[in-house]
């Protein structure tokens, strides 16, 4: 009879809490406010040509700014994803597999001068120059505000 019970009990509470009008739902909906309050949308969408809009805004509401080591204060209006790893390479058009940068270290310093840039688990970065000059960051992206 308890374990009945305890099962009706769970089954309620699930009820509560889960689902579109659930209590969860809820709660996401108002800590993530207007901009993400929407239906769930990939974080990874494979080897895509284009990258898709809530991706980019994801990017720059995690990385605020050009992440380039060393510095640049470009924000992230002024910036665009780069594919740490390389589409040609398999790299994935996935949150984690995108940093964002500003015109000139995405598309100069990193495609045309061909620094490689390498990022840790932690988004701790560095960036090596074909001469062997590396320039590393000493920090994690900063946290949405
Ligand atoms: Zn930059």
């Amino acid at each position: 009879v308890l374990a009945m019970l305890e099962q009706q009990i769970l089954a309620a509470v699930i009820a509560v809490v889960s689902g579109p009008g659930g209590v969860a739902s809820f709660l996401r909906g108002n800590l993530l406010g207007k901009g993400l309050n929407g239906p769930s949308l990939p974080l990874d969408v494979g080897q895509a040509d284009q990258i898709p809009a809530h991706l980019r805004r994801l990017t720059a509401l995690r990385d605020q700014g050009c992440q380039y080591p060393g510095g640049c204060d470009q924000p992230a209006a002024g910036c665009e994803p780069h594919h740490v790893m390389h589409r040609a390479d398999g790299g994935r058009t996935s949150l984690g597999n995108l940093k964002d940068y500003c015109w000139w270290h995405h598309h100069v310093v990193l495609h045309e001068l061909g620094w490689a840039l390498a990022v840790r688990p932690d988004g701790t970065s560095q960036v090596r120059s074909p001469a062997g000059k590396i320039i590393r960051s000493h920090s994690p992206p900063p946290r949405p505000g």
